[in-house]
């Protein structure tokens, strides 16, 4: 017989909540939709009803949809709730629950034959270059073609970076020495969308790492982290590509494994989570997390050739993930104070989630552009003329949300890695 999706549900968590409600101003999605049950009070509570049979699954489903599980409550929370684990809970009765629908089966080809393959990112990678170069986006643009997209399609279709050629891409070094006797051998894990979309600043940060001193190997076997497939309950499927990630970097003995991305950083540092029930992969996961920190960590670590100075007003909008989760809070601030010339203007909010949330911000796009505006209005009373982030998804909300303000004249957002490969002559940051 099969088993009730309920049981999936981590109810024993939800006793630590309180109810005491320090949650809900920390919470984006109650500021902005302002009802109990997109707090994150109330979501626990719904849990804790659905597992009691007082709730169906299907009531649970849209709190928990619109959730950005961006666990700013829990850093606030003055019991510790598990939320994390309790939203990933969630997500895995849900989709246990959910029958076979056009969209389930749309989010599997997603899940299971983009993010997670190499070959398909890299294709997509390409036809998006062709697209960008053969003057098909021009001719969209001119003929206002474009303009039959969805909106949230077309929204990020607009600042989509230019990506590099597959002659580029094929010839990438995997592997950089350091001109000196290296400190640290570093794997770098590349990640799916960030390296489809954001190969440049991969580069740029094996390079930085290198003038660090260190070797930097960008390993074969490498895949996607799995966090869209973990937080999209599909536990099974980030299981597979956590396994495959461990034994590509178990290959080498490597000091750290480095990323680039917020969100995925978060991912490879919960990989122990997902093997709790199983103690042959437990012990090589808690092994791999233990060296997976975040590209920001080793910089602040290094001596850095940052001897250019940058006459910028500079803000940073941190991931939630790597705040939240990773608990990396002060390296990228420090790392933007060690660039001579920067005035830099923190935000006032700057543990406010911009409303990326992964693939949030396509899938719940005016829930999203609510928060993105929230979030904007905190920049703009800063002035900036660049924003700082850690994380490809925040970064091209911030590139929604100066497109959505009109700022696009005096702001950019940018990688701290690009900021500091500018610093230190590597590339030029207006680049
Ligand atoms: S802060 Fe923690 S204990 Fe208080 S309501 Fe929120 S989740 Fe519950
Ligand atoms: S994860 Fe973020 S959006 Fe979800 S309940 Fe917590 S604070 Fe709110």
């Amino acid at each position: 017989m099969n088993e009730d999706p309920r049981e999936k549900l981590n109810y024993d968590a939800t006793f630590s909540c309180i109810q005491c409600g320090s949650c809900l101003p920390a919470c984006p999605t109650y500021k902005t939709m302002g009802t109990e049950t997109q707090s994150p009070r109330g979501r626990i509570n719904l849990v804790k009803m659905a597992a009691e049979g007082k709730i169906t699954l299907d009531e649970l489903k849209e709190p928990i949809d619109l959730c950005l599980g961006c666990r700013a409550c829990e850093r606030v929370c003055p019991t510790n709730v598990a939320y994390g684990k309790i939203l990933d809970s969630a997500k895995v009765a849900l989709n246990e629950h959910e029958q076979v629908s056009v969209k389930k089966f749309q989010e599997d080809i997603y899940y299971n034959q983009v993010f997670s393959k190499k070959n398909v990112m890299g294709a997509g990678a390409n036809l998006l270059w062709f697209y960008q170069k053969s003057g098909l986006r021009s001719l969209a643009e001119k003929t206002h073609l474009n303009h039959l997209l969805p909106e949230s399609i077309a929204t990020f279709e607009e600042i989509l970076p230019s990506v590099s050629s597959p002659l580029h891409r094929h010839h990438r070094p995997d592997r950089i020495e350091p001109k000196q006797t290296p400190r640290y051998k570093v794997g770098f894990f590349k990640g799916c969308i960030m390296d489809a979309l954001f190969d440049r600043i991969n580069d740029l940060g094996m390079r930085l790492l290198a003038a660090g001193g260190c070797t930097v190997v960008a390993v074969d076997g490498q895949t996607c982290c799995g966090a869209l497939h973990h937080h999209g309950g599909r536990t099974q499927q980030a299981k597979e590509l956590a396994k495959q990630n461990i034994e590509a970097f178990e290959t080498e003995a490597f000091d750290y494994v480095i990323n680039t991305a917020g969100g995925c950083g978060a991912m490879l540092h919960e990989y122990p989570e997902l093997f709790a029930d199983d103690p042959s992969w437990e012990k090589r996961a808690e092994a791999f997390a233990a060296r997976s920190i975040d590209i920001s960590e080793l910089l602040a670590r290094l001596d850095l050739p940052v001897e250019k100075e940058i006459r910028k007003r500079v803000t940073y909008q941190p991931s939630c993930h790597m705040t939240n989760v990773q608990k990396v809070v002060d390296e990228p601030k420090q790392l933007i104070h060690s660039v001579r010339g920067i005035d830099f203007r923190e935000l006032d909010n700057p543990d406010f989630c911009c409303g990326s949330a992964g693939i949030y911000n396509v899938v719940h796009f005016d829930e999203s552009m609510k928060i993105l505006d929230v979030k904007m209005g905190d920049v703009k009373a800063r002035n900036p003329e660049l924003i700082v982030t850690t994380n490809p998804g925040c970064l091209l909300q911030m590139k929604a949300g100066i497109e959505r303000e009109g700022l696009q004249d005096h702001v950019r957002a940018i990688h701290l890695v690009e900021l500091l490969a500018a610093a230190c002559g590597l590339e030029d940051e207006d680049k």
